[in-house]
């Protein structure tokens, strides 16, 4: 996959894009990431992106010629999705992750100030994305949310020991407990079935737990989950014990 990140803080990307996963999917080659500087871009001597919104008010905002010019430089294939970062977005999702996992090619593109001008959002921007209802400073930590998102769902990125298709919300289920050495730690064991040795009572153990999690936690969850009834079942008894 390709990214091409446009922003006005390029140097907020080095370190994140240079360790653990992010990292590695860039050095076995799963990932060619470049990050643009949107100011390269201002036509003036005082590389100025912005300017006061019309009708007065506070703010700034980012001008439409110098944002179109710099996503035309880097798009030179047609269908590559351009995604602004904003909080009027569609909400960042597993699905969504998902489905972005799948391009070969996106440019994202990191809004600041007030936003950016409306013009360049209909001219050059194909989908928009929000990383939660609350709003940033900046675009550039959701694009680093989103690409974490994205990146660590290409195949090969996490490699086999990677666990993602447990992981919470990748089926609509939160992931249930983990625990790892020593076997009693300040008074608290060990669920017995983790050290049995039965693969099957252990995968069984973890999607019961995967189950009690959402319900007690993300219910709503439940409602796109692909039940057995085996599942509904566990669930039923949950509810049964709770007196609901
Ligand atoms: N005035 C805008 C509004 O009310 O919709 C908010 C602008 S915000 C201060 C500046 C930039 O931060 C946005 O253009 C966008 O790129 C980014 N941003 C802020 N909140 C975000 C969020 N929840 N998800 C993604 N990007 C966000």
């Amino acid at each position: 996959m390709k990214i091409d990140v446009l922003t006005l803080f390029p140097d907020m990307f080095s370190a994140v894009m240079s360790e653990s996963m992010m990292w590695k999917a860039r050095e076995f080659g799963l990932l060619d990431f470049a990050v643009h500087d949107i100011r390269d871009q201002a036509a003036n001597k005082q590389r100025k992106v912005d300017d006061s919104p019309y009708g007065g008010g506070g703010g700034m905002i980012l001008k439409p010629d110098v944002l179109v010019r710099a996503i035309e430089a880097v798009k030179s294939d047609a269908d590559a999705p351009v995604i602004l970062l904003s909080p009027q977005g569609r909400v960042l999702t597993h699905q969504a992750a998902a489905e972005l996992s799948r391009q070969p090619r996106l440019i994202l593109v990191c809004g600041h100030y007030e936003g950016v001008d409306e013009r360049a959002r209909e001219l050059a921007i194909s989908d928009e994305i929000s990383i939660g209802d609350y709003v940033l400073t900046g675009g550039e930590l959701a694009a680093m949310v989103l690409i974490d998102a994205v990146v660590r769902l290409i195949p090969g990125v996490l490699g086999a020991e990677g666990a993602q298709h447990r992981d919470s919300h990748a089926n609509s289920l939160l992931e249930g407990p983990h625990y790892t050495r020593p076997p009693e730690f300040r008074g608290l064991g060990v669920p017995a079935v983790l050290t049995s040795g039965h693969h099957a009572e252990v995968d069984r153990w973890r999607r019961q737990q995967a189950l009690k999690r959402t319900w007690e936690r993300r219910p709503d969850l439940l409602e796109n989950a692909a039940l057995s009834e085996e599942d509904r079942a566990f669930l039923q008894q949950l509810r049964n014990e709770a007196g609901d």
